[in-house]
């Protein structure tokens, strides 16, 4: 006979789980050049949960500083603001760019070339670096020479993974 135990433990709770479920923060995906698996924030500007915080802070702020109502609470209400503004942005756009191989698709979409000198020269570390000898190596992107001279003559700009 089999003995079916089921493990609490084992399954996370629907609270504690943050791949899934209402505090769902970062999801998973791969990265577009090396195809290493990732997790990248999802969120990138401030939410209404933000704001109520925000303004739980200036309430605060204003009752420690000014013992009572004070018109200039709006201003350290804004300055909450900009500063939860400022803290989702960067922390969204250091999470987008690649760990592994430094690809930065936001860069891509502006300028395809800086993208292409930025991961050039984070594979360069990479190598250089004794760390990553024993790691398993990147899957990187590779391209005949025929499929990348149709490719040119097509005149779709110049590839990326060429220059790299
Ligand atoms: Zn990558």
């Amino acid at each position: 006979m089999k003995n079916h135990k089921f493990n609490f433990r084992s399954r996370p709770s629907f609270w504690h789980n943050r791949d899934m479920g209402l505090f769902k923060k970062r999801s998973n995906c791969y990265c577009a050049f090396c195809r290493s698996p990732r997790r990248i924030y999802r969120k990138k500007s401030i939410s209404f949960l933000n704001l109520v915080a925000s303004s739980f802070a200036s309430l605060i702020f204003m009752l420690v500083f000014w013992r009572g109502f004070d018109p200039r609470v709006c201003i350290v209400f804004v300055v909450c603001l900009a500063i939860a503004e400022v803290f989702v942005k960067l922390r969204w756009r250091l999470s987008v760019v690649c760990r592994q191989c430094g690809f930065d698709p936001v860069l891509y979409k502006k300028n395809p070339m800086d993208a292409a000198l930025k991961v050039r020269s984070q594979l360069d570390l990479r190598r250089q670096d004794p760390r990553y000898l024993l790691v398993k190596p990147l899957i990187l992107p590779t391209l005949s020479s025929e499929k990348a001279q149709a490719l040119k003559e097509k005149s779709k700009g110049q590839l990326v993974s060429r220059s790299i």
